[in-house]
């Protein structure tokens, strides 16, 4: 499957990336389908750089707060009033139980219809695979300050170039501190996009909310992960400091999340 990175700034855009949004593309022989994983502040623009909006064919969401959720206003308008109507059904989006009330809210709209006729709202429940083309998503619960906050597991089996069924497994943390359930999710994964917002030493005393780099490499290495991208990293954090925190903690690659960069996976 390729990752594409279209945005990685953590909790709100900066000035070189949007907040969290990232697309998956992969193959089930037949056609090529396109998920996308959070639509935070700012990624809207940026996603259309990498996709035809019309060829999305579902959006799985961590958790509602504005960074991984807010730019599904835009979209809505871009269904809603695209001039000729717009070519598909109604856009699948996986989310947390208020996604469909909290996006309406934020937009103004009455709850009934609110975005139910541009999307098809489907609530998540842990660790319940769903299922589209080539992509198997399972929803982890982790530690985050909301209501519901999902790592997400996503599988994929798709033909090489000689026709041979590959599997890969990507895992995405969402936001969260260190727990099991961001290990469950990441089990062997290929590819570990986690996120390390925090740096050690200047927030400490800040428990359950985000991770350090050193606490997403021992994440990684506890779950068996192949490599890590880390990612969500506010304006305020140094992506260096958080790099130099998680690689001894990790023995395999360890690199930091760039928007606009592909990863073969
Ligand atoms: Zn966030
Ligand atoms: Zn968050």
């Amino acid at each position: 499957m390729k990752l594409t990175i279209v945005g990685c700034t953590g909790s709100f855009p900066g000035p070189g990336s949007p907040a969290s949004c990232y697309l998956l593309t992969a193959n089930d022989g037949e056609r090529q389908w396109k998920i996308v994983m959070d639509l935070g502040s700012g990624a809207l623009g940026a996603i259309q750089r990498y996709t035809d909006l019309e060829d999305i064919d579902a959006i799985f969401l961590t958790h509602l707060h504005p960074d991984h959720c807010m730019d599904l206003c835009g979209l809505h308008v871009a269904v809603r009033w695209k001039p000729g109507g717009w070519g598909r059904d109604r856009i699948p989006v996986w989310g947390p139980a208020a996604t469909a009330d909290r996006m309406a809210t934020a937009y103004g709209l009455e709850l009934d219809p609110g975005m139910h006729e541009e999307f098809d709202f489907s609530n998540w429940s842990e660790r319940q695979s769903v299922q589209l083309g080539p992509f198997t998503v399972t929803p982890y619960a982790v530690n985050h300050p909301v209501e519901e906050a999902y790592a997400l597991r996503v599988e994929v089996t798709e033909p090489d170039k000689e026709g041979k069924a590959v599997s890969r497994i990507l895992t995405y943390s969402g936001d969260t501190d260190s727990c099991q359930g961001l290990e469950d999710a990441a089990r062997n994964a290929d590819l570990f996009l986690c996120e390390a917002a925090f740096e050690e030493g200047r927030d400490d005393d800040i428990k359950d909310v985000h991770l350090t780099g050193k606490r997403a490499g021992q994440a990684a290495t506890a779950a068996g992960a192949r490599r890590l991208l880390l990612t969500h990293i506010p304006v305020w954090t140094s992506q260096t400091k958080v790099m130099a925190e998680a690689r001894p903690e990790f023995a395999g690659d360890v690199a930091v999340a760039v928007a606009g960069v592909h990863y073969t996976v």
